[in-house]
């Protein structure tokens, strides 16, 4: 099961600028079926949990206050190699990086606010899932 879903969240930049459903639009049309989903917003200990691998990287800091300022959608989605293309439609972490007609290369400005999270394994994509949602929210 695991295998085929990823784990995205629509970050505080995107939806600020009101890009939710043009984004969500792209994730459809890329053929990923939503099995979970929630605007939801992390707390600073949300934050630092969820992205504790970078705890000691100068930017730390910057990320959870980013990430915690406003709003996100929370969303799982499935699809056949769900973790890597949903890294491709995203694009690279650095929009000024990433691919014409990525995600990232439409809608962020920036390395640091960069509109997008995507899940970078099948494991990862686990644990994520389950940190925003449980078993009766999935479908
Ligand atoms: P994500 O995990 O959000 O999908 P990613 O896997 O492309 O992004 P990571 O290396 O996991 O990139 O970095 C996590 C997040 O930390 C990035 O999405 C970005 O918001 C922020 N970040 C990464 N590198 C930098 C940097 N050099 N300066 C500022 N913020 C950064
Ligand atoms: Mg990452």
């Amino acid at each position: 099961m695991a295998t085929n879903r990823t784990f995205t969240m629509l970050k505080p930049d995107a939806v600020e600028k009101g890009h939710i459903g043009a984004i969500l639009e792209k994730i459809n049309a890329s053929g990923f079926r939503i099995v979970a989903m929630k605007l939801t917003q992390m707390t600073t200990a949300d934050a630092k949990e969820f992205y504790a691998i970078h705890k000691e990287r100068p930017f730390f800091g910057e990320l959870v206050e980013y990430m915690t300022r406003g709003p996100i959608v929370a969303a799982i989605l499935e699809k056949e190699n769900a973790v890597e293309d949903f890294r491709t439609l995203i694009g690279a972490t650095n929009p000024a990086e990433a691919a014409e007609g990525t995600i990232r290369k439409l809608y962020a400005a920036s390395i640091g606010e960069n509109a997008v999270h995507g899940s970078d394994s099948d494991e990862n994509a686990a644990i994520e899932g389950a940190f925003h949602f449980s078993g009766r929210d999935m479908f």
